[in-house]
């Protein structure tokens, strides 16, 4: 029988910033308690950094640039398919780390720990491919692109799947020649303690990636207004990213911001239930619910709206609440008091908002942890703060729609724009209400299947820029335009006349 209650093995009891190679604890001495969220008792102490460790951190980071910087593309690729090797071998107790620590399902973190490999393996690719464009103008001149890393990147990074999400902005600023300083989230530091022993196994060099742990408004702050650091690549929410924004401008930073979302799934009579029904339930359910693309909203055509609904509230009264550790659990424990304590606020106010189909308390078999039995509201108005803001837990809104118009009228009337979904068998209606949503990304008849080539973000309140693929190398890099005269250049001959 598998064993839910025993911490995993090796757990550190203290974690501490890397920097230049060491593992040091903060200037001031300062730590915070970090715990999981099943007991919701401290099991170790996190260095909080502040202003001076984030000082120390991106100067061993600008020493360590003019050397990674300078490496062929072929030898920092080779560094990181080493890295995601190092990953791999580790990867059951990356998974017990990151499972333990935010509450994840074990058999969903072991997913992320091998997506986080595949990160370092794909940006190596990319880099080893990537070419530098040039354009000629006859015989006259030819103009080409010299790309060269933007220097210290800052990266900040939320809660939710922390390590594949730390993964996702390590490997393109290390393949694109930056060196960094990661902040993780304050909530979830264990995984990211595990990154200095694979990058050191590795053989990246001291100093390119350097690791301050810390409160947000402290250590990331400090990241943030920090000088040497030109381009800061931020995950989170909305409110923190207009505030990064905002203090980034002293300086005129490159930000990229992914922030929350609020996703709709649009579902058309003529869909594949089944298949939607499958894809509903794991897209607003998995990872707990604490998924940015989450599909949160499901809008269904009115004459398969009850019949839909009332299997979805079915369907969600089975899933299997348990301990992370159970690899037959499919929905874990929240990851914080705090965060539990607000999506329950959000379940309360739904429930005078409108229908309660399914969930709404904790499971009568689990006493303790920040367990939520996945919670179905139905006939939930657009007007209701549950179908407007983003809760980040296992709760999902339906609503029904008697037109295309509607439909799409309803999945544009929140703030967010991140990710969407429809469901329809008419391909010429997928495709007009595809175009018509406004999100950065959306599927026809899936969950969030992603191809690490194509460009991840939002509009509206879900972000500015986009990563992913090409578009990463081009965050981390600046594209200087050379242009040089193949022959003699017209020019006009100012003062020449006599
Ligand atoms: P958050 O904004 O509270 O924190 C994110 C990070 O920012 C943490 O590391 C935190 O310490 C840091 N931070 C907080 N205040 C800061 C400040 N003043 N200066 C610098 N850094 C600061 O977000 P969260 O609660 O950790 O994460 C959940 C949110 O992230 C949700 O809204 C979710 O939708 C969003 N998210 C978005 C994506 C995406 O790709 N669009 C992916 C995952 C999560």
């Amino acid at each position: 029988m598998t064993d839910t209650t025993t911490p995993p093995a090796g757990l550190p009891t203290g974690i501490r910033h890397w920097i230049g190679g060491d593992l040091v604890d903060s200037v001031s001495g300062r730590t915070f308690d970090v715990a999981d969220p099943v007991t919701n008792t401290p099991y170790a102490e996190a260095a909080a950094g502040g202003p001076a460790d984030v000082d120390r951190a991106v100067a061993a980071a600008r020493a360590a640039f003019p050397a990674w910087s300078a490496l062929g593309n072929r030898e920092r690729a080779d560094v990181l398919n080493r890295i995601a090797d190092a990953v791999e071998a580790r990867h059951e107790q990356l998974a017990a780390f990151e499972s333990f620590d935010s509450g994840l399902p074990i058999t969903q973190a072991r997913g992320q720990a091998r997506r986080a490999a595949e990160n370092f393996r794909y940006f190596a690719d990319v880099i080893v491919a990537l070419g530098e464009e040039a354009f000629r103008q006859g015989g006259s001149q030819i103009s080409y692109v010299v790309r060269t890393p933007v220097g210290v990147a800052g990266l900040i990074t939320p809660w939710n799947t922390p390590f594949m999400l730390e993964s996702w902005k390590l490997a393109p600023a290390l393949a694109s020649g930056c060196t960094l300083v990661l902040k993780p989230a304050e909530w979830t530091p264990l995984s990211a303690s595990l990154w200095p022993e694979i990058f050191a196994e590795a053989g990246l060099p001291a100093g390119a990636v350097n690791i301050v742990h810390g409160i947000g408004e402290e250590a990331g702050q400090a990241l943030v207004d920090h000088p040497g650091v030109p381009l800061i690549s931020f995950t989170g929410s909305t409110d923190t990213g207009k505030h990064i924004i905002r203090s980034s401008a002293e300086h005129l930073k490159t930000t990229s911001m992914e922030l929350g979302g609020k996703s709709p799934v649009v579902l058309f009579a003529d869909a594949d239930l089944e298949a939607a029904l499958d894809s509903v339930v794991f897209g607003v359910f998995s990872l707990n619910g604490e998924r940015c693309t989450a599909g949160s909203r499901v809008l269904v055509e009115r004459p398969v709206y009850e019949e839909f609904t009332r299997r979805l509230a079915e369907r969600a009264e089975r899933v299997k609440v348990g301990p992370p550790a159970d690899p037959a659990t499919e929905v874990g424990a929240l990851v914080h008091p705090e965060h539990y304590a607000r999506v329950l606020d959000y379940v309360a106010i739904g429930k005078k908002e409108a229908k309660l189909v399914a969930g709404g308390s904790r499971p009568v078999h689990l006493e303790a942890g920040n367990y939520l039995q996945p919670t179905v509201f139905a006939d939930v108005p657009s007007d209701a703060r549950i179908f407007q803001e983003e809760i980040f837990g296992p709760v999902v809104c339906v609503t029904p729609f008697d037109t295309e118009a509607e439909a799409v009228e309803l999945a544009n009337a929140t703030r967010y724009g991140l990710a969407a979904y429809v469901w329809t068998s008419d391909l010429k209606r997928g495709h007009r209400v595809a175009h018509a949503v406004e999100t950065g990304m959306l599927w026809i008849n899936s969950h969030n299947v992603r191809d690490l080539r194509t460009p991840f973000g939002g509009v509206k309140a879900s972000g500015v820029g986009r990563e992913g693929g090409a578009h990463s190398i081009d965050f981390y890099t600046e594209s200087k335009i050379v242009h040089v005269a193949l022959g003699d250049v017209h020019t006009p001959r100012f003062g020449a006349a006599s």
